[in-house]
């Protein structure tokens, strides 16, 4: 995970001043990182029986399309108001930098499903609370959520449900 890290850049002042955005591209880039967070991500949940990884908007689909592939599982994406062309459910929620709305098609999950919910990020928790409440919605056997990289000191996790298991492969 060190050379993941070491592949991951650091921009100030992105999108707005006073954010520390952490960029993955530079380590989506590299082969050898890609197949590292790859693998890693999947072998966390392996034995779980996960029937579909849900992607957020849009970094959250590189990961969680690599994490459904690498699973066998089918991937679900959650995104930005009116991209989505059928039937959709929507939250309204707060982030780090403004306020913001994300869609799920209504018909994406269902009551069998075990799922895991991915993002690259882990900054305040906002996007990925309102996603599981979104999906819980749909009433899905359990929920799983996971990032691959986790801002801590922005204590993201108060955010999320006590009761759901959060992992993440690299801790800033
Ligand atoms: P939040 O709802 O605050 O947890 O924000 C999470 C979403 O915003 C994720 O989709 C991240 O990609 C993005 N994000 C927020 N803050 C940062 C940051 N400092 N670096 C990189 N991505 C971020």
């Amino acid at each position: 995970m060190e050379y993941v890290k070491s592949k991951v850049r650091d921009v100030q002042d992105f999108p707005q001043k006073g954010i520390l955005f952490k960029d993955l591209t530079t380590a989506f880039k590299d082969p050898r990182a890609l197949h590292i967070i790859g693998w890693d991500l999947s072998q966390l949940y392996r034995d779980k029986g996960i029937t579909k990884v849900v992607g957020i908007e849009s970094r959250g689909f590189i990961g969680g399309s690599i994490l459904a592939f690498e699973l066998g599982a089918g991937f679900v994406p959650v995104r930005k108001p009116g991209k989505l062309p059928a039937d959709t459910l929507q939250m309204s929620y707060g982030k780090e930098y403004g306020k913001d709305t994300i869609e799920i098609h209504r018909d994406a999950i269902s009551e069998d499903d075990i799922v895991v919910l991915h993002d690259d990020v882990l900054a305040t928790g906002g996007t990925m609370a309102a996603a599981y409440e979104l999906v819980k919605s749909m009433n899905p056997k359990k929920i799983y959520i996971n990032f691959i990289i986790e801002l801590a000191a922005l204590n993201g996790r108060a955010a999320l449900p006590a009761e759901v298991e959060v992992t993440s492969l690299i801790k800033y």
